[in-house]
């Protein structure tokens, strides 16, 4: 008997996000009757997160697992592979994957190979980048509420009225659709945090915004996002457009100007890269992203297939679709189809979507929108916004789940237990380095020089 493995087509998914999830997802149903395809979807974590979700995690509102949904529940024949892809192979086909703990290395040999592994925090336009907290994955969330219940410790028993306005500023670099929604869940969340804490009041607080640009929340159209402005300005967020940041320091940030902005808190929300494994792969980019032609297939290498943020994929007009959710899930579907279209020979379809809107939330049950011709502002808009996003969620039992905990948030206040992942061996070895740098303190080094990255990035 001949190997039976030759015979099948072998379709490998790279990334379990909005892209590559749901082309495996919807690769599954097209094939399901048929025994010669076998899918594969390899990703680094093994569930999909709902980023729009992602705010209110950072809150507390939400209980993290509830904005994540595992793969598998989402595939029914598919293997999955929990892994991080450090190596794609062109020219030989295969794929290389190491398990997180460094120890289990993989190879997938593909017949068929589709890339969605999204993109990263921009860190590469400010210098000290990387001493700032991101807004990306479930981590992020779980880090910024833990780091800014940490401040508000620290500060309620601060004595020396410079620091405590350190630890209680809180800076957020762009003005785009992350950088605002995550600006009203904050604002809420500290509102409602001062009521716990006897020696913090919201006067206390500053919550600024610095954008480069003259744009705020370029995303929507400008009605709206003056409104937008206009709320979170009158609940107290300072917004400075055309105020680029020149420089991240531990202890905040200089802008252009020169000003210095004393803050332990600054927030990156300054866009999307390119993830670092798509350097590596032998294929045409743009701007680190893969080029495909409009079915989102690459040119020379009609077996690979690229969609969702890590893609550039030409709208009739030849301009790049966003790198938004609602677009990866749809090109998802259709890629699906053009796959199993072209191992029966037939021509790939080119995808064609024409965005039906976009919402954002301010907090405070407000938010604003386009649907389809349709401008919404505060309730209404908020009503949308959690309807269409629940509805993002795969499966009820995870719904479900969300709206018990949107119930709860309305009848109690925000708890502020944080959530370290640390053991008591670690918080010993941070305390011993914690007394350390108090000494280099008090013996006259800097602040700078010697304080360690921010509490919330360890562990
Ligand atoms: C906070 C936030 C809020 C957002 N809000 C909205 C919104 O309201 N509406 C909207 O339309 N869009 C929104 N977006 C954008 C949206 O999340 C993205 O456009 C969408 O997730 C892109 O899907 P993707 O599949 O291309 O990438 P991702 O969803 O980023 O998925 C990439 C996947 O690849 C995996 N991966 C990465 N590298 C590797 C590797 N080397 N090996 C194995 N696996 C790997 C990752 O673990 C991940 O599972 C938001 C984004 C953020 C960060």
């Amino acid at each position: 008997m001949g190997d039976l493995s030759k015979l099948k087509t072998r379709i490998v998914v790279v990334g379990g996000g909005f892209g590559g999830l749901y082309t495996a997802s919807a690769l599954e149903k097209l094939t399901h009757e048929d025994p010669t395809v076998e899918v594969t979807l390899i990703s680094r974590d093994n569930f999909l997160l709902v980023t729009p979700l992602l705010f209110e995690a950072g809150s507390g509102v939400l209980d993290p697992r509830h904005v994540v949904s595992p793969c598998r529940a989402l595939l029914k024949k598919s293997q999955f592979c929990e892994a991080n892809v450090t190596e794609v192979d062109i020219a030989n086909r295969v794929v290389k994957a190491v398990h997180r703990s460094g120890i289990r290395n993989y190879e997938f040999q593909y017949d068929q190979l589709v890339i969605a592994v999204g993109g990263i925090t921009n860190r590469s336009i400010i210098p000290g980048s990387d001493l700032a907290m991101a807004f990306k994955t479930v981590a992020d969330a779980v880090l910024l509420r833990n780091h800014i219940l940490d401040m508000f410790e620290q500060a309620d028993i601060e004595t020396d009225p410079d620091h405590k306005q350190r630890l209680l500023t809180f800076v957020i670099i762009g003005t785009g659709l992350v950088g605002v929604e995550l600006a009203g869940e904050l604002n809420d969340f500290m509102h409602n945090l001062v009521a716990t804490y006897k020696n913090i009041s919201m006067r206390d607080i500053k919550l600024v915004m610095y954008e480069a640009t003259p744009n705020f929340l370029r995303e929507l159209p400008q009605d709206l996002a003056a409104y937008a402005r206009e709320k979170l300005a009158t609940r107290g967020v300072g917004i400075y457009m055309e105020a680029p940041v020149n420089q991240i320091r531990t202890d905040g940030v200089v802008l252009k100007t020169g000003e210095y902005v004393p803050a332990q808190t600054v927030v990156l929300c300054a866009g999307v890269a390119p993830n670092p494994l798509l350097a590596s792969i032998q294929l045409e980019k743009n701007r680190g992203r893969i080029v495909v032609d409009a079915a989102m297939r690459v040119k020379d290498h009609p077996e690979v297939w690229a969609l969702g943020d890590c893609a550039v994929i030409p709208d009739p007009e030849g301009k790049p679709y966003p790198q938004l959710a609602q677009h990866a899930l749809r090109e998802a579907r259709l890629l699906a189809r053009n796959i199993v279209g072209s191992l029966k020979g037939q021509t790939p379809i080119p995808f064609v979507y024409k965005n039906k809107g976009t919402l954002a939330a301010l907090g405070r049950y407000s938010a604003i929108g386009r649907v389809l011709n349709f401008k919404l502002r505060g309730f209404p808009a908020w009503f949308v916004w959690r309807g269409y996003y629940l509805l993002q969620m795969p499966k009820w039992s995870r719904r479900i789940r969300i709206m018990i905990d949107w119930a709860l948030a309305v009848v109690f206040k925000n708890d502020v237990a944080k959530m370290d992942w640390i053991t008591d061996e670690q918080l010993e070895t941070l305390g011993t380095q914690g007394a350390k740098t108090a000494e280099q303190n008090r013996s006259g080094q800097s602040q700078t020089e010697s304080a360690p990255k921010t509490p919330a990035t360890v562990g």
